[in-house]
């Protein structure tokens, strides 16, 4: 498959090159060969992008609500329609294996612009009686977003941004990661082919350096980013500037608590889930899985038998469930992890190596007795390594499980109804999940607390970042003045 796009920009409804910006060359993961070369945005290309974007939100929102939420829902069943194709573009891209990427990516992204699409035409103000006089709210778009997406998900973020944005009537410039250009681009293309006019939604290329120029633009008013902590500190840090609104959906090192009356094939298949699901490269991953005593040799014995199902192999196969981390860069950032946890003492239970394949393939790894202040336990790794840490008592599992300066994610396994919300309320994360892991539907608000970010991505909680409320006063009767 060919999967050079025509140019590397998507501006104003057209592809657009300009071989003067940085080179990108995009990387297959599972065989380190290059697929396709783009170029990254030069300033005359952001130029053009905010320009284009500027330029067609006033009309874009002048549209009803009904008429943007038929672009949104035309562009999800073309996206719904296109499935493999992009499912096939998300596996070259990112090495995510088409098992996956077939029924979680373009899939996820058609949800989101079927969601906002049918949510637009309700995004209304409201009424407030004052006697006689009244105040009137109409709820209004913030202008020109500018997104910018981390590499695990392409396509998703680029509809997680971008569907409720445009349903609110803004208009977006979406930066790509540089490790994965290409998925965003078929967003555009869709977008625009549903009827988005020229300019609504705008896709540019680029590494951090374009980035930034987004973020202190001066007809920029709202940027959410996709990324890690450090990016997010750079960017909130700048988007402050401007007094720009800000969405940060940041990285995170949730703990996964397992009691031991759960479920045991269930907790294994959420650890398995919120550990090795593509590659561990998820930003909500249950990385710290904390298994009470009982139930410790059980869950180590049925993982390590499970895991034994683990198919590795070119990821465009569809009976390859396990693909290769995104980079080489990725993968040698991992191995330093995995080398840190023996380093400290943990017992690698499984895996640790390569795997003798192209691409940048790691085993999926098991650490057991790992202690709370190891590396591994700490920081995050965004790869496939697990950490497995004991525990006794619920109050005890609580306290390690919020002593992180993250708060993305957190679940818990027990059969124990009361137990399970008591947790659920304890825990200081974003999202929480009971007896499940990782799922993330586009009903229900997804972002993290502390150092994992501010604001709310999906679900109507989304439509408050990508809107702000104007209070409009209409007096009835004649105005009275001191003199
Ligand atoms: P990253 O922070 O290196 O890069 C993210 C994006 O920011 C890229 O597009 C990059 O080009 C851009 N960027 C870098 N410097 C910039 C700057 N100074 N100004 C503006 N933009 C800049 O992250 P990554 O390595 O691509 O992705 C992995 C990280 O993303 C992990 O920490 C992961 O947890 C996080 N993540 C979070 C979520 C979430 O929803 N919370 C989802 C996926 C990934």
């Amino acid at each position: 498959m060919n999967v050079q796009p025509q140019a590397s920009h998507f501006i104003d409804g057209a592809y657009i090159e300009d071989t003067q910006g940085e080179r990108i060359d995009v990387i297959y993961p599972a065989t380190g060969a290059v697929i396709a070369t783009l170029h990254s945005a030069t300033t005359a290309i952001v130029d053009q992008a905010l320009a284009s974007a500027k330029c067609a939100q006033k009309e874009w929102a002048s549209w009803t609500a009904t008429e943007r939420g038929r672009v949104l829902r035309r562009a999800a069943d073309i996206m719904r329609e296109r499935n493999h194709a992009l499912s096939v573009l998300e596996t070259y891209d990112t090495g995510k294996p088409y098992q996956e990427t077939s029924v979680v990516d373009a899939t996820s992204g058609a949800d989101a612009l079927e969601y906002f699409g049918g949510l637009a035409a309700s995004i209304t103000g409201e009424h407030i009686q004052l006697g006689d006089d009244f105040v009137y709210t109409r709820r209004e778009p913030l202008g020109v977003c500018v997104g910018i997406g981390a590499w695990n998900y392409p396509t998703q973020i680029a509809c997680w941004k971008g569907a409720p944005a445009l349903a609110c009537g803004n208009t977006m410039v979406f930066k790509p990661s540089e490790t994965t250009p290409l998925c965003a681009l078929k967003v555009a293309e869709i977008l625009h082919e549903a009827g988005a006019p020229a300019g609504v939604y705008n896709v540019i290329q680029g590494y951090g350096a374009v980035g930034a120029s987004l973020v202190t633009d001066a007809r920029v008013d709202k940027v959410s980013l996709t990324g890690s902590v450090p990016t997010g500190r750079k960017v909130y840090q700048a988007a402050a500037e401007g007094i720009r609104h800000v969405t940060m959906e940041l990285g995170g090192k949730s703990p996964l608590v397992i009691f031991d009356d759960a479920d045991v094939e269930n907790a294994v298949s959420g650890a398995i889930l919120g550990n090795f699901y593509s590659s561990g490269q998820v930003c909500s991953n249950g990385t710290r899985v904390f298994v009470q005593r009982g139930i410790k040799d059980a869950f180590l014995k049925r993982l390590t038998a499970r895991l034994a199902d683990v198919k590795m192999g070119d990821p465009q196969d569809p009976d390859v469930n396990f693909g290769p981390v995104v980079s080489e860069r990725q993968r040698d950032i991992v191995e330093g992890f995995i080398a840190k946890g023996v380093e400290e003492g943990a017992t690698l239970v499984t895996g640790g190596k390569r795997v003798d394949l192209d691409g940048f393939f790691l085993e999926p790894t098991v650490f057991a007795d790992v202690t709370d202040d190891m590396t591994i336990a700490r920081d995050e790794i965004f790869g496939p390594v697990m950490s497995v840490l004991d525990f006794e008592t619920e109050d005890e599992v609580l306290a390690r499980a919020n002593d992180t300066a993250f708060g993305l994610a957190a679940g818990v396994f027990t059969a124990d109804l009361t137990r399970a919300h008591r947790m659920a309320a304890g825990f200081e994360a974003g999202t929480c999940y009971i007896n499940t892991y990782n799922d993330a539907p586009v009903e229900a608000p997804f972002g993290g607390s502390k150092l994992s970010g501010v604001g709310r991505e999906n679900s109507k909680a989304a439509i408050e970042h990508y809107s702000q409320i104007k209070g409009v006063y209409v007096r009835m009767r004649d105005l009275e003045a001191p003199f």
